[in-house]
């Protein structure tokens, strides 16, 4: 396993220093920043530019890439694409892209499975190996953009992994995303979303950057959370709540709640009512999501209910005054649901 730093990870100022304790002139610094922010090149070899010599000292000391495609799905509709890359362990990291008209959105995973197993979650059932680095994180972006030859306009945390369980890492992938000198993505377009590590929070409500936070709710009550979210019994919903009214004061952001919509279990109108009273007063928007069954073990039973209950859902919570979608599913064909292709694979065991 290697232990050298990745060249992702180094700001340009740091790399500039790094030329300059090599002897070499300032200006290298700049052509290999943007051999590997504007070039995207996958290889040492392909920095034309710079002297065999150079390139050899600079991979001696650090990585440049650490992640390759092993799986690429499209959907039937080819709005949604998906990755399963893998990393130098050969572990599977998985990635979606979603194609709107005015946007080019990335899901990006931050582990290597997920230790809070969610029940809905696919990548609650594979082992979880660990986190991700800042760069495993930032080069699912890298390689999409490259592949699909597309920019990406939006990065979402909302793969494989509990953000906030992986919060140095997942932030400094988010600075790295961000920065003019990085990928050049608008603080606004890059949203982290946990399944309620108030911990998190509450660290992520000091952070300057104006980056978005979601969270994923699912339940109204303790009882039904719990259910859905077994860690929901260390962070408790009283407290979860309490913790994003203190975010929105502080930060004055909206927030945006996940809420995936299973029928018999949380999608009846006194549901839509309990969540109304439950997080009246906090300036957000609410995206609801039929559920996308697990393919790979859907013992649970449940399933998406029937349109007509979404609207009337939906339709409750917006004449309270709250704005809410009713999200499309996107790209159920290729299992583009959180860790969906990741369990596939380790069933399959390819
Ligand atoms: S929903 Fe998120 S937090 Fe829950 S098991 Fe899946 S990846 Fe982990």
């Amino acid at each position: 396993m290697t232990t050298k730093k990745h060249l992702l990870e180094l700001s340009k100022e740091e790399l500039a220093n790094y030329i300059k304790e090599i002897s070499q002139p300032a200006f290298r610094a700049n052509q290999v920043h943007d051999w590997i922010f504007k070039k995207k090149v996958n290889s040492f070899d392909e920095m034309k530019n710079i002297p065999k010599e150079l390139r050899e000292k600079i991979a001696k000391k650090f990585t440049l890439r650490s992640l390759v495609s092993s799986k690429h799905l499209t959907s039937k509709d080819g709005l949604t694409e998906k990755w399963l890359f893998c990393n130098q362990q050969e572990q599977g990291i998985e990635s979606v892209l979603i194609k709107e008209q005015e946007r080019k959105t990335v899901c990006v995973s931050c582990g290597l499975g997920c230790p809070l197993n969610c029940t809905f979650c696919a990548s609650a059932k594979g082992e979880y190996l660990g986190d991700l680095s800042p760069a495993e994180m930032v080069e699912q972006v890298i390689e999409i953009e490259k592949i699909t030859n597309e920019r990406v306009s939006n990065v979402v945390f909302m793969g494989t992994g509990e953000p906030f369980l992986n919060y140095d890492n997942v932030l400094s992938a988010a600075r790295i995303m961000n920065s003019p000198e990085g990928l050049g993505i608008g603080a606004r377009h890059i949203t982290i979303s946990t399944s309620g590590v108030i911990t998190g929070i509450e660290r992520f409500s000091a952070e300057p950057e104006d980056f978005r936070l979601a969270i994923s709710l699912h339940a109204a009550n303790q009882k039904a959370r719990e259910k859905v979210i077994p860690s929901a019994k260390k962070w408790k919903l009283n407290r979860l709540i309490s913790a994003i009214r203190r975010y929105s004061r502080t930060t004055r952001r909206e927030v945006t709640f996940e809420y995936i919509l299973i029928d018999g279990f949380n999608a009846h109108q006194n549901d839509a009512n309990e969540l109304y009273e439950l997080i009246k007063g906090i300036p957000c928007k609410i995206n609801c999501i039929p559920y996308n069954p697990v393919k790979s073990d859907n013992t649970l039973g449940w399933k998406a209910p029937e349109p007509d209950i979404c609207n009337a859902f939906t339709g409750i919570i917006r004449d309270k005054g709250i704005r809410v979608t009713l999200r499309q599913e996107k790209g159920a064909d290729i299992s583009a649901a959180c860790g969906q292709l990741r369990a596939y694979k380790n069933i399959q065991g390819k």
